[in-house]
This record gives structure tokens, C-alpha cells and sequence, in this order.
């Protein structure tokens, strides 16, 4: 068999249930960015979906719009900051929009007015990250032109929103007193959002009293753990990377998956699998493994993932995330759903 993706569906469910249950009664924003983080997108839709998730979180508006296919009920937030064509396509498809500036929430004013139907939309404070985001010092300006446009009938203003750094607890305590002061200015203004979002996977899990009423969540839905972080109570990876033995070399035996699908080229030294085994190197199309045990051609190979070390594990070797490690896997690696 090729190099292959094991995701189980059990494992996923069971996930996305322990950290629903976990963060509530804050409510479950399962975050599907990068094609569920390399899980796939309508895999993971349907099993959200199947758990109860009313919530999806989708980075880009196509994104977005592959979830509303899949879940015509449900609320879809899309934060990467998009094309005219883009807002208006989601404006028709009622997904929420994130607006992290000035600029873009005067195109999602205009996209609205040209559909003659409101954008929803979720105002995105800077709490420090200097990345997306309105800064303290504009952010009267930006809410009272977006209350504006919501007298108007223009837009509905259903959330404020920001992200944690996730550096230290204190600066993201600095980081949630300014989020705090930013919805209380908004609600000044007249604002009556519905949510406020501040979390993602670490601090909604931790830190409780840093959750909103969202929190947006997509690395321990799938099982990934934190870099450095612990083990979690109920969750575990729904995906497993597995490939057979094509041959033995000189220094122990190559598998049928490399850099081209995926691997990183430099996690040569890391340790994998079940058998105590260790990745050689990672050439253009192949692996090579060295382990205790002797490896014949057919065997399979955990490379991560139940049976194996995480995929947190691999990318701490390389000072990595083990998003990155799931993500990097290539389309053309087959997802086998269980
Ligand atoms: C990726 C992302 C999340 C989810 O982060 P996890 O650590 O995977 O839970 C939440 N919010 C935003 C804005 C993101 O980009």
C-alpha cells in the first residue's frame, strides 16, 4: 500500500466533544483553515457537523464556501481579509466576516449595499500581535463608521474579536484588557454584539477566564498538542501517517514517502513509529529508517500518530508546530477515512 493519511473519524468526534464540553459554556468554533489541517475540509464538516458544531471558523472565503455547502444551517467566519468578488460571494452565502482593518470594512460596506443585503460582521481588535487588527488608537473612528453602516441596514456588527500571542500570561492578560475595553467602547457606541472571541486551542483550554463566548478552535480538535505543551485529557490524534517498507538499504530500509509528499527534507534523526525506529534521511521521493527491530519489506511504518510518536513530537525536532507537520502532508498522500 502507498504512503497514506489514517484519520479516524471516532478519534476526531470524540475530540471536538471533549473540548466543546471542556471550554463551555463558551460555545465550539471548530476551525478548519488549511483544508482542516491537511484532515480534509468536508471530512471534517460532516463530522463537526454530526457532534453538533454550529460554528465553523475557515480563514478564507473559499473556503467558506465549500463549508456552506456542507452545512447550509450553520454560522461560518471567515477572517483573511479578501477580494471584492470574494466579500460579495460570501455576503449571498451568510458567512460572518473577521475585519482586522479600516479599508476592508468599507469594502464589505460597499459589497453590501451592491447586494442590497447586510454583511455580518465581527470587528477584530489589535491586542498586541501587530499582525490584522485595528489599533486601540483607531478603533473609535472604525466602530462608529461600522455603526453607522448598521443604521443603515448595511452591516450587523455580530461579534468583536482578536488573537492571543500565547508568548506569556501576562501579555495575554494585557492583551485581554484591551479586547474588554474594546467591546465596552463598541457597545457605547450602541453596539449589541452577540460574541466575543479572544482564544484559540491553548488558552481556551487553559485559561479559562480568558474565553469568550467563542472560542475558535482547530489544533486540539484534531488532536494536535501544544509545542511543549501537555497531553490532553480526552483528546488524542485522529491522524496517523503510515507507509510500507519498499526495500532495505545499507543503513535500514526505505519507505515509500518522502520530501515530495510532504516530509520535512531536515527531520532526518527523529524518532518514529512503533518499533523504536528512527527517520535516516528524507530524500526527494523516498525515506530511510533505521530501527532496532528488523523492518521487511511490506511491513508498515508509523511515521506519526497512534501507534507512533505525534505529530507535535516530529515538529519539535525541526522547532516547528505540529500543524505544520499535518499540513505539509500532500493532497496527493489518499486521506483513509475509519
Ligand atoms: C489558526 C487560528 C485559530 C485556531 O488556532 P489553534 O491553535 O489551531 O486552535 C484561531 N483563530 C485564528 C485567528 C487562527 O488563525
Amino acid at each position: 500500500m502507498p504512503a497514506r493519511l489514517e484519520i479516524s473519524s471516532a478519534t476526531f468526534r470524540g475530540n471536538v466533544r471533549a473540548v466543546a464540553e471542556r471550554i463551555a459554556p463558551s460555545e465550539l468554533m471548530l476551525v478548519m483553515k488549511d483544508d482542516a489541517y491537511g484532515h480534509g475540509l468536508n471530512w471534517a464538516a460532516a463530522q463537526g457537523l454530526a457532534v453538533g458544531v454550529r460554528w465553523f471558523g475557515a480563514y478564507e472565503v473559499p473556503a467558506a464556501l465549500r463549508i456552506r455547502a456542507a452545512a447550509p444551517e450553520a454560522r461560518i467566519f471567515a477572517w483573511a481579509t479578501s477580494s471584492r468578488e470574494e466579500v460579495a460571494a460570501a455576503i449571498r452565502a451568510d458567512v460572518d466576516l473577521g475585519i482586522g482593518a479600516h479599508d476592508y470594512l468599507r469594502r464589505v460596506v460597499a459589497e453590501a449595499r451592491s447586494a442590497c443585503r447586510p454583511a455580518r460582521i465581527h470587528l477584530k481588535i489589535d491586542t498586541g500581535l501587530h499582525r490584522n487588527g485595528i489599533r486601540p488608537e483607531d478603533w473609535d473612528d472604525v466602530v462608529a463608521e461600522a455603526r453607522r453602516a448598521e443604521d443603515a441596514g448595511l452591516v450587523r456588527i455580530a461579534g468583536v474579536w482578536s488573537h492571543l500571542g500565547e508568548a506569556s500570561d501576562a501579555d495575554d492578560d494585557d492583551a485581554r484588557s484591551v479586547f474588554t475595553a474594546a467591546g465596552d467602547a463598541l457597545r457605547a457606541a450602541g453596539g449589541t454584539p452577540e460574541h466575543r472571541h479572544l482564544t484559540a486551542s491553548a488558552a481556551s483550554w487553559a485559561r479559562p477566564e480568558l474565553r469568550g463566548s467563542l472560542g475558535r478552535i482547530g489544533a486540539f480538535c484534531y488532536g494536535i498538542r501544544s509545542a511543549d505543551g501537555p497531553d490532553l485529557d480526552g483528546v488524542a490524534p485522529a491522524a496517523a501517517l503510515r507507509a510500507d517498507v519498499i526495500d532495505s538499504g545499507a543503513d535500514g530500509v526505505r519507505i515509500d514517502i518522502g520530501a515530495l509528499d510532504g516530509l520535512p527534507s531536515t527531520l532526518a534523526g527523529a524518532a518514529i513509529g512503533d518499533r523504536s525506529a528512527r527517520i535516516v534521511r528524507v530524500d526527494r521521493t523516498w525515506t530511510e529508517v533505521s530501527s532496532s527491530e528488523e523492518l521487511r519489506p511490506g511491513d508498515s511504518v508509523t511515521l506519526f500518530g497512534p501507534g507512533g510518536v505525534s505529530a507535535t513530537d516530529l515538529a519539535e525536532h525541526i522547532d516547528t508546530v505540529g500543524e505544520e507537520i499535518l499540513t505539509r502532508i500532500s493532497p496527493l498522500v489518499p486521506r483513509i477515512y475509519t
